[in-house]
């Protein structure tokens, strides 16, 4: 089989030829039909993630070079082990790509992707950025009806990390909600809000496209990141602040920016990994009440949900651009450059 591989962190992909896996025990054999291309894949392959006041998280532990990014996997199952069900040859799947230990007790309760000891594929194992990929049982695969698997891949990771994170406001009262930035995950965020809930979402990007895209994809108001003023536009719309901010960028600004836009009693959920720091006065989170919290990926079952409405036709479509697997360095380099709209897809 074909796999991009990285021989060393940041240095260019290669097009590597290595036999294809056997599966055993309960392991699955996966053609791929499509990879997402998402912007973690950027870090991974640099090895590092900017921690602001120039500290940077060393994130070159616990995989093997060379190694194979691509965690938004569809495909075929080719071949299954001795231990698996061969009912599933031919299906096609989404994969949910994190995977933990499967030993520990975060993953006894069902939380396998904050495992301490991941094995998710695409970041620490193998993963689809290739013709053929290895699952290690079927429980992580996914039925997903009559969607594209363009599309179907996209849900494993911008899709559930926009569900997850949509999830964690759903309960907070206030008529309007800011998703900042308007990429994969920003798109899906607006998508899955639009389903679950009945805010008013209000889509900050600074990028004339990205807006373009979130208006089109039903945001009901769009605003310019970098204007200075963006604050006082959210206030004025929200009519003196939202009760969540799902901030999809993750950046000193981006975060500021959501802090500033909260109404009393309101919640900043990151879920970006740009980098930075964010400078917190003390004093307004007891005196606005504020909550800040996190938001990685989602759960095994926050993918079974997330999929029934996806097959249900309730979250519509995040734009997509397709391209051939060998384009995954440019697509690498657009990603940093920030030149695409949507979610890229790669195919083999
Ligand atoms: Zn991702
Ligand atoms: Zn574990």
């Amino acid at each position: 089989m074909k796999s991009y591989q990285f021989r060393e962190y940041g240095k260019h992909l290669e097009a590597i030829e290595h036999p294809e896996p056997s599966p055993e025990g309960t392991e699955v054999l996966i053609r791929v039909l499509a990879c997402g291309a998402c912007h973690s894949d950027v870090h991974l392959w640099e090895g590092e993630y900017d921690l602001g006041n120039e500290r940077k998280l060393d994130a070159r532990s616990g995989r093997e070079l060379p190694f194979t990014l691509g965690h938004e996997i569809s495909g075929e199952v080719v071949r299954v082990g001795p231990g698996g069900p061969d009912a599933l040859i031919g299906n096609r799947f989404v994969v949910f790509p994190w995977i933990g230990c499967r030993a520990c007790n975060v993953c006894d309760r069902e939380a396998e992707h904050l495992c301490l000891r991941p094995r998710a594929l695409g970041t620490f194992v193998d993963g689809g950025y290739s013709d053929h990929v290895l699952v290690p049982h079927p429980k992580y695969l996914f039925d997903f009806g009559n969607l594209t698997p363009e599309l179907a891949c996209t849900y494993a990771c911008s899709g559930l990390t926009a569900y997850s994170a949509v999830k964690k406001v759903t309960g907070y009262h206030g008529s309007h909600i800011v998703i900042i930035g308007a990429g994969g995950v920003g798109l899906s965020a607006l998508m899955v809000a639009k389903a679950l809930t009945d805010y008013e979402v209000i889509v900050v990007d600074i990028r004339q496209e990205a807006r373009d895209a979130a208006e089109r994809a039903g945001a009901s108001h769009v605003l310019d990141g970098s204007d200075r003023n963006a604050h006082r536009h959210i206030k004025k719309i929200s009519g003196g602040g939202v009760c969540a901010v799902i901030d999809c960028v993750g950046s000193e600004v981006s975060a500021n920016l959501g802090m500033r836009g909260l109404a009393k009693s309101g919640i900043l959920v990151v879920v970006g990994l740009f980098g930075g720091a964010l400078q917190v006065s003390l004093p307004l989170l007891p005196l606005k009440d504020l909550t800040i919290r996190g938001s990685d990926l989602g759960s095994l079952s926050e993918m079974g949900e997330l999929m029934e409405l996806a097959k249900a036709g309730r979250i519509d479509p995040i734009p997509i651009e397709t391209r051939a697997l060998d384009e995954a360095q440019r697509t690498l380099y657009d990603l940093i450059e920030g030149n695409t709209v949507g979610r890229v897809i790669l195919k083999p």
